[in-house]
């Protein structure tokens, strides 16, 4: 381990034991193990969420914080991908109970804040669940946090899963494991054509699986994308996710933000 590793994984019990303390943020990133189309491999949650939460907190302490990670969850909630070969997933009841796992785990130590780095849109909702079940059970301060991917103006919002955003992000993290050649664009117009039902955000929500759409289990244009586009969107992600630890290091919902 290098002097300045912020891998709880890599201490000992005792030195871990030692190193954390009551101020100390956990940070646990959460990804997913499912199909992302023929140009993406199925880590690619898992791969955002691992290389974000790391830049991240490595940065945050840099800057001074008492931030560490522990390894990644790669098996989580993607039964929206389940009818294609390539995903691995746990229910939510799986997941919650996993969760409160780490959870309790958690609370052995020291640290009494868990922060989750989210890369799959499919957890949003059980990791909602899960804060306010570890802040009760285990009294943590729990926080989550998902890896903003930008819809690119074509994908009419509908850029939300292997397209130009998430797309673009891999070739600058993993170049090696797209296969851009074989992108197309996966866009249903005809949603536009509802004024209230729609995803994430739309007054009525809709239970969707992943081929109800007419495409290969892709939502966006990855066509466009491109490893620079991406630069920028590791590294805005990045910048909140500094600004949002130090939120967290002082956070205080009986006392105000100064
Ligand atoms: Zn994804």
């Amino acid at each position: 381990m290098s002097a300045s590793s912020r891998e709880l994984a890599e201490l000992s019990g005792p030195a871990l034991n030692a190193t954390l303390t009551a101020t100390s943020i956990v940070v646990l990133p959460v990804g997913s193990i499912e199909h992302h189309g023929s140009h993406l491999p199925v880590a690619t949650d898992l791969i955002m969420a691992d290389e974000m939460s790391a830049r991240a907190v490595d940065e945050a302490a840099q800057a001074g914080l008492d931030v560490w990670r522990l390894p990644p969850l790669a098996y989580t909630k993607s039964d929206e991908h389940d009818w294609a070969p390539g995903t691995f997933w746990i229910g939510a009841d799986e997941l919650l109970a996993t969760l409160r796992g780490i959870g309790r785990s958690l609370a052995r130590t020291p640290a009494r804040t868990l922060v989750l780095i989210n890369g799959h849109g499919g957890n949003v909702a059980p990791l909602g669940v899960a804060l306010r079940e570890l802040r009760r059970l285990y009294d943590l301060r729990t926080f989550s946090l998902s890896v903003a991917v930008p819809s690119a103006p074509e994908e009419s919002g509908l850029g939300i899963h292997g397209g130009w955003g998430e797309t673009s992000l891999m070739m600058h993290l993993r170049p090696d494991l797209v296969a851009h050649g074989s992108a197309t664009r996966a866009i249903p117009e005809g949603l536009a054509d509802y004024r209230h039902i729609g995803f994430a955000g739309a007054p009525v929500q809709f239970g969707w699986l992943s081929d109800d759409f007419g495409f290969d289990g892709v939502l966006g244009d990855p066509t466009r994308a491109d490893a620079s586009a991406g630069a920028s969107v590791a590294e805005d992600f990045v910048r909140i996710a500094v600004e949002s630890l130090e939120e967290i290091s002082r956070f205080d919902p009986a006392g105000g933000g100064a």
